[in-house]
């Protein structure tokens, strides 16, 4: 396979969506659905309300009977969720209802005990009080009727679509089973925090910022490693990681340094290039792969700022697609001041956001001293993507967002 030169932003992510696999499912139960994404459909299980459910304390009558100037009723029963239903024998007869209660068969009305005056025996409707036949009745398969699609594969089940599986009557669900993630940040002169620093080294954050980018979204991270700049051991333990996992996320060591050794790494241990380098600001030299047995390999440019565009832009929308999500929805912001960027390049910018009471949601510029700054993202969501071709965007320009 032949690497092209550097390509457009759009153009590496249809590559990546073109070389991903798709994960396989399997079964957890409901409580373990949170978060997940669905990967079947989920059908009722039953008509949704299963019977003629009643909305409402109070007592069921038929309505003939109000028609016909009964105001006076015989209590002749009491009907609560999830008893069996009774029926009304004569006319002049009610039946007490609870809300959730099935309306007892005969019945087509319901007043509410607001409007009632109750003794052991009987219900007074309250003077001048209005019966309407129907009311305060769910009509069976009034929601939708047993067999509907309530769910479709590629949902994310929230809170509310845990719930819709429920009605799908099972107590396990088909899910995406999560991939086995690996962090690799390289460089000769990362120390983890906590060990002893020389003067010329630095603090190894870009494996912290990506583990916690991905656990933000719900992915575990099974390995985080930190390996030097020395082409024999990284051929040993990039082969070692990529062989326990479905996706290795690299950092540093894919530009045109000396000691940048990943590309032909990678190439060496069968990984097929898919492209390395992209025309953006940060983040140029992105190198994206994968091997014949369909595992990826992002290797991220080391600088800590590239890293985490790299990570929010590509890698976890790459992830959501491989477990089976739904499209993604893009997300917009409009720039809160103007911003002026002359090189021929896609700029993703930092961002805090800004919803206001108008609905608008705006990007406010969080631009960094270089892209080793990081501390300069403190509080920042995530970045807009400003296109290439154009030097100047005005304040009110809209553009896509993506979230760290
Ligand atoms: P590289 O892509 O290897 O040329 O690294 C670019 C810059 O990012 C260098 O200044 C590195 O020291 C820095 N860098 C690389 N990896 C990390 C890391 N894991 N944490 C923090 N900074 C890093
Ligand atoms: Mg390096």
């Amino acid at each position: 396979m032949t690497v092209p030169g550097r390509i457009s932003v759009a153009e590496a992510e249809t590559l990546i969506r073109s070389n991903l696999p798709r994960w396989p499912a399997e079964r957890v139960p409901l409580a373990l659905a949170p978060g997940r994404i669905l990967r079947e459909s989920i059908r009722a299980e039953r008509d949704q309300p299963p019977f003629d459910r009643v909305t409402m304390d109070g007592i069921a009558i038929r309505h003939a009977d109000w028609l016909a100037g009964t105001r006076r009723f015989r209590v002749t029963g009491t009907q609560g969720a999830g008893s069996s239903q009774l029926a009304l024998a004569q006319a002049g007869d009610c039946i007490a209802v609870m809300t959730g209660s099935a309306l007892p068969a005969g019945a087509d009305c319901i007043v509410p005990v607001e409007r009632l005056v109750r003794s052991e025996a009987e219900a007074q409707l309250e003077d001048g009080y209005v019966a309407s036949a129907g009311s305060s009745i769910h009509r069976r398969a009034s929601d939708h009727p047993q067999g509907a699609v309530l769910l479709e594969p590629g949902t994310v089940l929230g809170p509310a679509e845990v719930a819709i599986l429920t009605l799908g009557g099972n107590a396990d669900v088909a899910v995406s089973r999560p991939p086995r993630i690996a962090i690799a940040s390289t460089g000769d002169e990362l120390v983890p925090a906590g060990a002893p620093i020389g003067d010329f080294e630095i603090r190894a954050s870009n494996d912290r910022a990506i583990e916690a980018a991905l656990r933000r979204r719900g992915h575990g991270v099974h390995s985080c490693v930190l390996l030097r700049d020395d082409p024999a051991l990284l051929a040993r333990e990039i082969g070692r990681q990529l062989a326990s996992s479905d996706v290795l996320i690299l950092s540093g060591g894919v530009s045109m340094g000396e000691f940048d050794h990943v590309p032909a790494t990678l190439a060496a241990l069968g990984v097929e290039a898919v492209f390395h380098k992209v025309t953006q600001r940060p983040g140029l030299p992105l190198w994206f792969g994968r091997t014949r047995d369909e595992k990826l390999v992002f290797a991220l440019p080391g600088n800590p700022v590239s890293s985490l565009v790299c990570t929010a832009r590509y890698v976890l929308p790459a992830l959501d697609i491989a477990l089976g999500a739904a499209a993604e929805v893009p997300r917009y912001a409009v720039l809160a001041s103007a911003v002026e960027f002359r090189p021929d390049l896609t700029y993703f910018l930092p961002v805090t956001l800004a919803s206001e009471a108008s609905g608008t949601v705006r990007a406010v510029p969080q631009p960094t001293n270089t892209s080793g700054d990081f501390v300069a993202l403190r509080g920042t969501d995530g970045v807009v993507e400003l296109p290439r071709g154009q030097d100047l965007f005005p304040a009110g320009f809209s553009t896509r967002f993506h979230s760290w």
